[in-house]
């Protein structure tokens, strides 16, 4: 689904360029930026896919996205997860691999369950 930014509304930090993703470039607040009057104020955004590390080359991608395997050429991708913006390449556990080697720590068991007596956190193990 395409992803856009709408310029009338303010995202999580307070600033203009809440992202939104629909099949039209219609922002839920109103905008619609299939209208000239509109059109400004609505931002198309690229897909940015995750291009995981090669399993022998070191330093180098796969050049396929993590989502459906299909080579990244024409598309945009990344080898740094934490900029992917795809949704289905962030359900894919080589992405979730990535931000855990990125230093991200993913809670997928129930955090409570994590907690050492001595009150530090463990970091959560992957189940999959
Ligand atoms: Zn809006
Ligand atoms: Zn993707």
């Amino acid at each position: 689904m395409p992803k856009y930014l709408c310029m009338n509304c303010t995202n999580d930090k307070g600033t203009p360029g809440k992202p939104f993703a629909a099949d039209v470039p219609k922002c839920p607040c109103g905008v619609d930026g299939t209208l000239p009057e509109y059109a400004a104020f609505i931002v198309p955004q690229a897909v940015l896919h995750y291009d995981p590390p090669h399993a022998i080359l070191k330093g180098k991608g796969t050049n396929k996205a993590a989502c459906d395997g299909k080579p990244v050429q024409g598309r945009y991708a990344t080898g740094d997860p934490r900029e992917v913006n795809c949704d289905q390449c962030k359900e894919k556990k080589v992405w979730k691999d990535g931000m855990t080697a990125a230093g991200e720590y993913f809670v997928t068991v129930d955090p409570v369950l994590n907690v050492a007596p001595n009150g530090t956190v463990e970091m959560a193990q992957n189940p999959e």
